[in-house]
Formats: C-alpha cells, sequence, structure tokens
C-alpha cells in the first residue's frame, strides 16, 4: 500500500466514523424521490428536523458541495476524496443533504467566471442551502438556438434595465435569485451581444406564470422582466461575453443530466429491479435486453468517470458533456421503457401497485429535451468532438 493509499484509507475511516456519528437515522433510507429532494432558499420548508440537521451539518462540514474551495463553503475535496465520501454516503443509504440549480450550475461558473467577491457573496449561501437559484436561459424564440436571446438589458449608469421574457423556467415561481442570459448589445453578432447576469427574483418587475402540465403540476413558468433594475455590479463574467459563460454553465448541466442514466433507480442494476416484480423477469427477450441496457450503462458510467478524472488533471469534460449527456438520457428511456415493458398494462396505472413508474417513465421524455435536446447534442459531437465537417 503506497503512501497515498495510506492516507485515503485514513480519510475513509473519519468519513465513516463521522458519518456514523452525524447522519441521522432517518436520513438513511437511501430515499431520493422528489420528496426526499432538499432544495433550500430562503421560503424551504424542511419536512423533518432531521433533514435540516443534516443539511446543517454537512454543510459545516463543506460536505453539501465536496469539491469546491473551502473558502467558498466547500470541503476543498480532490476527486479521489471526494469519491470516498460519496461511496462511503451511499454505503449507508445516506440522502444527499442539498441539491440546487446553484450547486449543479451556477456555481461551476462563478469558479471559473466570477470575480473573488461575488464567490464570496454567492457560493456560501448556496453551500448552506439559503438561496435558490433558477435558470432564465429559453425564450419562446430562443431554445436550441439559444444565442437567440432577445431579453434586453439598456445601460442606465451603474444599472441595466431589463426588459423581456423568459420561458421553461424550472422552479421559478420557488426560487429566490435568477442568472439569465440577456442582451446587453443589438447591433454585434449574436454570439458577442450577451451577458451573463443575476437577478434577484424580488426585484421590482420580476414575475413569474407557473406552466400547469396534463400532470396537473406546474414544475416550471414562463418569467416576465419590466423595466427590472440590475446593478451592473451582477454581471459575471464581462460584458457582452457571456455567451463563454452560459457554454461553460452547460457543459456542467448537460454533465449532470447524463448521470440520470444510472441515477434514477438508485444505482440498483436493472436487472434485480426488474427481477423483483412480481413473478420475476421470466421473459426471455425482455432478460437479453435489461442485461443489454445493463452493459450500456456500466459503458456510460465508465465513461463519465474517465471524464471527470480528466477534468481534474485540468483537460475539462468540455464539449464531451454533449456525449455523456445524449448516451445517459437516451439510456435513462431505455431503462424506463423496459421497465413498463415487464409491468404490462399494470404499470400504466397510476398509482398502482408499481406506484409512480408511468409518470418516471413520462418524466424520461423531458431529460433528452432539458439542457439541449438529443438532436442538437448529436450536432455538437459530430463538429467539436468528431470534428465532422459541418
Ligand atoms: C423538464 C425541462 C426543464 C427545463 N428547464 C429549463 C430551465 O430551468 N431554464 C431554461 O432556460 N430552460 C429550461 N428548459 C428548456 C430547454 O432548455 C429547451 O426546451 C430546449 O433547449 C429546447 O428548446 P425548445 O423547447 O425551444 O425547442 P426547439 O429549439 O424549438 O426545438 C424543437 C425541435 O427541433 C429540433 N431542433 C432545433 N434545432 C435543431 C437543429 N439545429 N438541428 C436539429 N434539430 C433541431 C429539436 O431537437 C427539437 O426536437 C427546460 C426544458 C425541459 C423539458
Amino acid at each position: 500500500m503506497s503512501m497515498s493509499d495510506d492516507a485515503l484509507e485514513t480519510f475513509r475511516t473519519e468519513v465513516r466514523t463521522w458519518l456514523e456519528e452525524n447522519c441521522p437515522p432517518e436520513m438513511r433510507d437511501g430515499a431520493s424521490g422528489e420528496d426526499a429532494i432538499v432544495w433550500g432558499g430562503r421560503n424551504w420548508k424542511f419536512t423533518s428536523d432531521a433533514q435540516k440537521l443534516w443539511l446543517d451539518r454537512m454543510a459545516a462540514k463543506g460536505w453539501t458541495v465536496p469539491t469546491w474551495p473551502v473558502e467558498y463553503g466547500g470541503g476543498g475535496l480532490d476527486r479521489a476524496h471526494h469519491k470516498i465520501l460519496f461511496e462511503e454516503m451511499r454505503a449507508i443509504g445516506a440522502r444527499v443533504p442539498l441539491q440546487s440549480f446553484g450547486i449543479w450550475m451556477l456555481g461551476p461558473a462563478l469558479l471559473a467566471f466570477g470575480s473573488h467577491e461575488q464567490k464570496l457573496q454567492y457560493l456560501p449561501p448556496i453551500a448552506r442551502g439559503e438561496v435558490r437559484w433558477c435558470q432564465g436561459y429559453s425564450e419562446p424564440g430562443a431554445g436550441s438556438d439559444l444565442a437567440s436571446v432577445q431579453t434586453k438589458a439598456d445601460s442606465d449608469g451603474d444599472h441595466y434595465i431589463v426588459n423581456g421574457q423568459k420561458i421553461w423556467t424550472s422552479y421559478a415561481d420557488k426560487a429566490d435569485c435568477i442568472f439569465a442570459l440577456v442582451r446587453t448589445d443589438r447591433d454585434a453578432p449574436k454570439h458577442l451581444g450577451i451577458t451573463f447576469l443575476l437577478i434577484d427574483m424580488e426585484t421590482p418587475g420580476v414575475t413569474t406564470k407557473p406552466i400547469r402540465l396534463i400532470s396537473g403540476k406546474s414544475p416550471f413558468c414562463e418569467t416576465f422582466f419590466d423595466d427590472v433594475h440590475v446593478p451592473k455590479a451582477n454581471v459575471v463574467g464581462t460584458e457582452n461575453r457571456g455567451w463563454d459563460v452560459a457554454k461553460h454553465l452547460l457543459t456542467h448541466e448537460r454533465e449532470m443530466i447524463s448521470g440520470g442514466g444510472q441515477g434514477l433507480l438508485g444505482g440498483r442494476p436493472l436487472g434485480v429491479v426488474l427481477n423483483e416484480q412480481e413473478g420475476g423477469l421470466t421473459d426471455p427477450v425482455l432478460r437479453a435486453e435489461a442485461m443489454g441496457c445493463e452493459v450500456d450503462a456500466l459503458a456510460v458510467a465508465l465513461t463519465l468517470e474517465r471524464y471527470k478524472d480528466q477534468a481534474e488533471s485540468g483537460g475539462g469534460v468540455g464539449d464531451a458533456s454533449a456525449m455523456l449527456k445524449y448516451a445517459g438520457t437516451e439510456l435513462n428511456k431505455r431503462r424506463h421503457e423496459l421497465m413498463m415493458s415487464a409491468g404490462g398494462s399494470d404499470a400504466l396505472e397510476w398509482d398502482g401497485k408499481y406506484g409512480g413508474l408511468a409518470s418516471d417513465w413520462l418524466r424520461t421524455k423531458a431529460n433528452s429535451i432539458e439542457g439541449g435536446t438529443s438532436e442538437v447534442m448529436l450536432s455538437i459531437i459530430s463538429r467539436r468532438v468528431l470534428g465532422l465537417p459541418t
């Protein structure tokens, strides 16, 4: 055993002991469904004392954002130590204490493009779950062609005056702040007139209108800006160069979404899940398909690991996130199709013995749209990963 292996094993023991002493028993059920998620924010209501205690303890260690620098509320862990924390949490079924767009998207963008003051101002509240962010990218005329955003920010001294509309803004009605792409130069080529701007949702002139889905839920909103005054100090990066920030953020968003390929079953092999269903998985065709899906899931998981390793050694996942997102989300759809096939007509019952399987299956359809559609991912892969002629 090398010295570094020794150090890692020591860390593993420390983590195991700390988790044993600090993870409340109620938070060890491995739950990852909608009811178990803590999004945080100024108006967040915890469902139990244990949920709050768990978040507070993990945040105090910096382990809600284990790899962020300590001075910005993180744990300062490198990849090897982060992996150990993840493995030990998983071993006792510990819930993820906090999930948020701040952690997945804004944080990485601020770490790469924000000033030191911005990092100090925005990152620790994200890490503690005190401020909830939403993403103001898409507009009625700008989805796949995101650089066509028209929401405008006109200069007015040390402020901008923002006018326009965003759409599909997930949880905008529950968020405290929004990171938005706004147009600050209407004469420049479209990619060069965009600015990445942070806006408090309580600023006068910001309103949201939830979009009601056929399921009765409203997970996203239209977001309107009417003469909203925003300090210029809230620009991340440089005015008119927000496209660079936006693209960087998207690589993290896509990497996060790609994890859905393994994540939605709590990492349990599909064959095991299917076998637990009534009568076991006896159909030979379904058995073969399930195994094929498992092999592909392992390949995606290993590829994701390889890219994360490369990212730490300075390479960055970059455009490969398009590949991971495409593979992970298409795989997730395939897994759910298989589970529906195995469940037969019973699986279609909304509240039947298969619980939320039908709604989970329908939700997977959105995986390959959010964060950029599969068609757009294929286009990025062909041009930027494979270097094929356009
Ligand atoms: C669950 C969910 C949550 C979301 N949350 C957010 C959020 O929080 N914030 C936010 O800003 N946005 C959010 N979105 C919006 C999402 O980013 C857009 O839906 C997505 O980028 C596609 O844009 P669009 O809907 O305008 O479709 P369009 O761009 O109009 O595309 C329509 C169809 O045309 C195809 N297409 C378009 N251009 C091309 C091309 N060049 N080549 C090949 N095919 C093409 C697409 O693949 C698609 O099939 C969310 C979407 C979903 C489903």
